[in-house]
C-alpha cells in the first residue's frame, strides 16, 4: 500500500465523463490499498473564461481577482466528490484554506509558505481527500492563486507535506516530450528525465509542469511522475542526475518556447557603475520577474540594455521606468511584445561543444533573425520573432534528430 497523491489537469476534468474516467481511476487505485489526496485544476478553460469576465472591467491581477481564478477548482472538486460519491468511494472535498496551504500575499504568483498536513492526512484513512489546486491562503485569510499551472505545485507541496510515496501528475499527453507534441507531431516521449532539465524545459515554457513543482519536488524529494489519464502508459519519471547515471545521454533532451514574453530596450543608457541595479531594482520591487538581460559594451558613456519580462508585466514596466527618467539620463524606452523566447536544453551540452552554432545555423538557413542570446551549462536560449516561434521549433527538433521511431 502506498500513500500517493494524484493530480489532474483541466482537460482531465473537463467534461462529465473525463470526470466520471477520473472518479473511475480513483476508485481503482483506492482498491488496490493505496491511500489517497487527489488535487484537482479547473475544467479545461475554465480559468481563462474568469479571467476574461475580469478583464472586463480591467482587473486583472489583485485579491479580487484570485477570488474569483480559485472558484474555479472549488468547482471540480465538487464534481470529482460527486462522481466518487455516486461509485460509492467515500472522499472528502477541501478547498486550501481548510487544509490551510498558507501562502505569502503575492496576489495571482503566490508563493507556498507552509502546509499543516494533519487535515489531510487524518482524513485519508477512512477516504479519499479531494483538494482544490492552484489556491492557497494569506496571513490574513485572502485566497489567494499560486500562478498559471500552480495546481501542479499545489499537488508536489502536498506530496512532500503527507511525504507521499510518489507524486503522480496526470495530464492529456502521456508523460514529458522532447516537445510540445501539438508543436511536432513526432515528438519523442522520454522516459525518465533529470530534475535539473526538468527545471530547465518548466523554466523555458514546457507548460506540461509549472517549475515550482519541480523545484518544490528535488528540494523535498519527491518522487514525481507525468502521465496521461487516458491511458495506462507509465509516463516520464523526473530522476536525480547520479540515478540516470550509466544511461546513455542525449545530447539534447528538449525544446522549448516561451510565449507571453515581451522585450524592453533602453537605449543611450549612461554607462556608469550601478546602472544596472537602478534599472532592475525598481522593476524587482514590484516582484517582477526579469529573464534575459543584455547591456552591450558602452561607447562615448552611454550603453544599450535589454531585458525581458512576463507580456503581462510589459505595460507596468514601463511606467516603472519612465518614472525613472532622472536616474537613467536621456534613455530611449522601447518595447516589443511580439516575441517569442525559443530554448534548446540537455545535460549533454555539458561534454559536446559546437551545439550553439549548430543552433545558430538551422536558424539562419531559415532566415530567423536572433535578437537575443543566452546561454547556461545545459541550455541555450534565443528570442527571435514571435510568428516564426513554431517554425523554428520544427526545424530544431529535426536538426538535432529527436524525433520518435516508433509510431504512436
Ligand atoms: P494540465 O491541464 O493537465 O495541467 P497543461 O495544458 O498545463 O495540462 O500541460 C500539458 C500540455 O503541455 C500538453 O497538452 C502539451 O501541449 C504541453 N507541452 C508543452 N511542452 C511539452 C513537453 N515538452 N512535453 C509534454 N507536453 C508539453
Ligand atoms: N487552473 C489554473 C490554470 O489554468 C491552475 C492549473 O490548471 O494548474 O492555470
Ligand atoms: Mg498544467
Amino acid at each position: 500500500m502506498a500513500s500517493l497523491v494524484l493530480k489532474f489537469g483541466g482537460t482531465s476534468v473537463g467534461s462529465a465523463e473525463a470526470i466520471l474516467l477520473v472518479a473511475d481511476k480513483v476508485k481503482k487505485l483506492k482498491e488496490e490499498g493505496n491511500s489517497l489526496a487527489v488535487v484537482v485544476s479547473a475544467m479545461s478553460g475554465e480559468t481563462n473564461r474568469l479571467l476574461d469576465l475580469a478583464n472586463k472591467f480591467k482587473a486583472e491581477k489583485g485579491k479580487a481577482v484570485d477570488f474569483l481564478l480559485a472558484t474555479g477548482e472549488q468547482v471540480s472538486v465538487a464534481l470529482l466528490c460527486s462522481a466518487l460519491e455516486s461509485l460509492g468511494v467515500i472522499c472528502h472535498p477541501m478547498a486550501g484554506w481548510q487544509v490551510p496551504i498558507q501562502t505569502d500575499n503575492s496576489f495571482g504568483k503566490a508563493k507556498i509558505t507552509e502546509i499543516t498536513p494533519d487535515n489531510i492526512v487524518n482524513l485519508m484513512d477512512d477516504g479519499v481527500v479531494v483538494i482544490t489546486g492552484f489556491q492557497g491562503v494569506d496571513q490574513s485569510n485572502n485566497i489567494t492563486t499560486l500562478g498559471r499551472g500552480g495546481s501542479d505545485t499545489s499537488a508536489v507541496a502536498i506530496a512532500a507535506a503527507i511525504g507521499a510515496d510518489e507524486c503522480r501528475i496526470y495530464t492529456d499527453v502521456r508523460g514529458v516530450f522532447t516537445t510540445d507534441p501539438r508543436i511536432v507531431s513526432d515528438a519523442r516521449k522520454l522516459d525518465v528525465i533529470t530534475y535539473e532539465e526538468m527545471l530547465e524545459l518548466a523554466g523555458l515554457g514546457a507548460k506540461v509542469l509549472q517549475i515550482r513543482a519541480v523545484e518544490f519536488a528535488r528540494n523535498y524529494n519527491v518522487k514525481l511522475r507525468v502521465l496521461s489519464t487516458f491511458n495506462e502508459d507509465p509516463g516520464t519519471l523526473i530522476i536525480d542526475e547520479e540515478e540516470g547515471m550509466g544511461m546513455e545521454q542525449a545530447l539534447i533532451s528538449g525544446i522549448t518556447l516561451k510565449k507571453n514574453e515581451a522585450q524592453i530596450m533602453l537605449s543611450n543608457v549612461p554607462d556608469r557603475p550601478g546602472i544596472a541595479a537602478d534599472i532592475l531594482g525598481p522593476v524587482a520591487e514590484k516582484n517582477i520577474e526579469v529573464d534575459m538581460i543584455v547591456q552591450n559594451i558602452g561607447s562615448n558613456g552611454i550603453a544599450d540594455f535589454t531585458f525581458t519580462v512576463p507580456k503581462l508585466d510589459f505595460d507596468e514596466t514601463v511606467m516603472i521606468l519612465n518614472n525613472l527618467s532622472n536616474q537613467l539620463g536621456g534613455s530611449i524606452i522601447s518595447g516589443d511584445d511580439k516575441i517569442v523566447k525559443l530554448s534548446i536544453v540537455g545535460v549533454g551540452m555539458r561534454s559536446h561543444a559546437g551545439i550553439a552554432s549548430k543552433m545558430f545555423s538551422v536558424l539562419a538557413a531559415e532566415n530567423i533573425n536572433i535578437k537575443m542570446i543566452s546561454t547556461s551549462e545545459i541550455k541555450i536560449s534565443v528570442v527571435i520573432e514571435e510568428k516564426y516561434g513554431e517554425l523554428a521549433v520544427r526545424c530544431l527538433h529535426t536538426a538535432f534528430e529527436l524525433q520518435s521511431t516508433i509510431s504512436k
